[in-house]
C-alpha cells in the first residue's frame, strides 16, 4: 500500500549525501544555462561578473555566480513582456499563474508560473504533507483567503496531489471556519501559527468550542518562524490536541523545506529539488558547517518561467550537527528559519533574532501569545522595548513574571529590555504574516 510508505519520495529523500551532491550540481547546471541562454535580466547579470554556465565544474564554482536579491527584481518588472519584465524565460502564453509577494518589505513582486511550475509547487508540498502523515484519508480544512498571494494555494493542490480531500475555508469567517471543521470532521488543518493561536482563542472565547475536541490531528504552518519555536508549539499542540508541524517556503521560491513526523527540532531542506547555501552576513563567507548562522541562497532547480538562482531570501538559518530519526539523508536546518537578515539587527553591538524573544514571551505562563518589539535610538544608546499581554488571573504574580521574564531575555539574548505589560487582546493583531518587530532607528 502506496498509504504505508514512510517517503514521498524515497530515491531522493533517501539517496546517499555524495550522490545527491551529484544530482545537485547536475541540476544546477541545467537551471543556470536555462537562466542565461532566456533570460535578458539573468545573462547581463552574468555577463557583468564574467561568469558564463561553462564555468560551473564543481558545487564550490557555485558560489562566483551572481546572487539575486527581491530589489533587483522590482527594477524589472511592470515592464515588457508586461508585468513581469525580462527575467521571464517563457512566451507569456505559456503563463498560468499569477502570484505576487506580501509586499510587507516593499512593492510587491510578481510571480508567473507555468502550468509545469504548478504541477512543480504541488510536487513541493506533496513531500511536505507526507512527511507529516497525510494520507488519502485525511480530510484537510484550508482557513486560508484564497487570494493573489501564494500562501496556501499550493498547500491545496498538493493535498489534492497526495490523495486528500481538500475543503477550501476561503472568504468564511472565523466562526464559520470552526462550523464547518466541526460539521465535515476534518482531520487537518494549514495556517500560520498567529491565525492557528487566534482560532483556537475564538472558538475556546466566542464560541464555548473546546478545539481539541473537534478532532484535528495534525496542523501544517507557514509565513513564520513559530511553528519550530519550542514554545509557540507548545501553545499551539495543547491548545488543539494535535501534532503542529512547521515548512518553510516564499513566493519567489517555493515549498523549499519541511519538519517530517520525527519533529526533530527543525526542518529538512529539500535538497533533491532546491539548493540551500548558507551565507554569512557580515564576511559573505560560504558557511558548511554547524554553528553558525547566517543567511539562505538558495536556487530552485526545475522552476522554469521566472528562474529562482541563488537568490538572496534574506532567511537566516543554520545547518544541523545531528541526523534526524526519520532515515532522511535531506539536510536539516536547525530550530528552522530563525528570523530575517532584514530583522536581525544589532542593538547595542548583540546581534538579535526576534525569535529567541518569541521563544521566551510564550514559554511564560500567564502571558498572552502577543508581544511587540520596538528598537529605538535615544542619544547613541539603542532602547528596546518589549510590550506583552498579562492574563488578568496573573496580575497578582507579575513581579515574579516580570523577573523571569528579565532573567530569560538576557539569558537568551544578551540584552536588557523596557517591559511594558498590557491587559489581554490590546496588542495588535495579525491575520497572516504578524510585524511584531520595529526598528525605528534611522538606517545609515
Ligand atoms: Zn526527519
Amino acid at each position: 500500500m502506496i498509504s504505508e510508505q514512510p517517503y514521498w519520495n524515497p530515491v531522493l529523500e533517501t539517496m546517499d549525501p555524495e550522490k545527491l551532491q551529484i544530482l545537485q550540481l547536475k541540476k544546477f547546471q541545467r537551471i543556470f544555462q536555462w537562466a542565461y541562454d532566456r533570460s535578458k535580466f539573468h545573462r547581463s547579470l552574468y555577463d557583468k561578473a564574467g561568469i558564463s554556465p561553462k564555468d560551473i565544474r564543481s558545487l564550490d564554482d557555485i558560489r562566483y555566480v551572481p546572487t539575486v536579491e527581491k530589489s533587483m527584481m522590482r527594477d524589472i518588472q511592470r515592464k515588457d513582456p508586461f508585468p513581469y519584465g525580462d527575467a521571464l524565460c517563457v512566451p507569456l502564453d505559456e503563463v498560468v499563474e499569477f502570484h505576487q509577494t506580501s509586499g510587507t518589505t516593499g512593492q510587491p513582486v510578481y510571480q508567473p508560473d507555468t502550468w509545469q511550475d504548478w504541477e512543480w509547487w504541488a510536487e513541493c508540498w506533496s513531500y511536505i504533507l507526507w512527511s507529516q502523515g497525510y494520507r488519502p484519508k485525511d480530510r484537510v480544512f484550508i482557513p486560508f483567503g484564497y487570494n493573489i498571494f501564494v500562501a496556501f494555494w499550493a498547500g491545496h493542490y498538493g493535498a489534492e496531489k497526495i490523495g486528500c480531500e481538500v475543503i477550501p475555508g476561503g472568504v468564511l469567517d472565523t466562526a464559520a471556519r470552526i462550523l464547518k471543521m466541526q460539521e465535515l470532521k476534518a482531520t487537518a488543518l494549514m495556517g500560520t501559527p498567529t491565525y492557528i493561536l487566534g482560532m483556537a482563542e475564538t472558538a475556546r472565547n466566542q464560541m464555548g468550542i473546546d478545539p481539541t475536541t473537534l478532532g484535528i490531528d495534525k496542523i501544517t504552518c507557514a509565513g513564520e518562524c513559530g511553528a519550530s519555536i519550542p514554545s509557540t508549539k507548545h501553545r499551539m499542540e495543547s491548545a488543539w490536541g494535535a501534532k503542529v508541524y512547521d515548512h518553510a517556503g516564499a513566493t519567489e521560491i517555493g515549498a523549499w523545506s519541511y519538519e517530517c513526523q520525527a519533529q526533530p527540532g527543525g526542518l529538512h531542506v529539500n535538497d533533491g529539488l532546491f539548493l540551500v547555501e548558507i551565507q554569512d552576513i557580515e564576511t559573505g563567507e560560504i558557511i558548511t558547517s554547524p554553528g553558525r548562522k547566517g543567511k539562505m541562497l538558495i536556487t530552485a532547480f526545475d522552476r522554469l518561467a521566472q528562474p529562482c538562482v541563488r537568490f538572496d531570501a534574506k532567511d537566516v538559518i543554520e545547518w544541523a550537527d545531528y541526523a534526524c530519526p526519520c532515515g532522511r539523508t535531506y539536510r536539516l536546518i536547525k530550530g528552522g528559519v530563525v528570523g530575517r537578515a532584514d530583522d536581525i539587527t544589532k542593538v547595542k553591538g548583540v546581534l538579535l533574532a526576534p525569535s529567541a524573544i518569541e521563544e521566551v514571551v510564550r514559554s511564560i505562563r500567564g502571558l498572552g501569545n502577543e508581544y511587540e518589539v520596538i528598537v529605538e535610538k535615544s542619544g547613541d544608546t539603542d532602547k528596546i522595548a518589549l510590550k506583552v499581554e498579562i492574563y488578568p488571573d496573573a496580575e497578582n504574580n507579575r513581579p515574579e513574571i516580570e523577573r523571569e521574564l528579565t532573567d530569560q531575555l538576557r539569558l537568551k539574548t544578551n540584552l536588557r529590555y523596557n517591559l511594558q505589560f498590557h491587559s489581554i487582546g490590546t496588542l495588535p493583531r495579525y491575520e497572516v504574516k504578524a510585524r511584531r518587530f520595529k526598528d525605528l532607528r534611522a538606517k545609515p
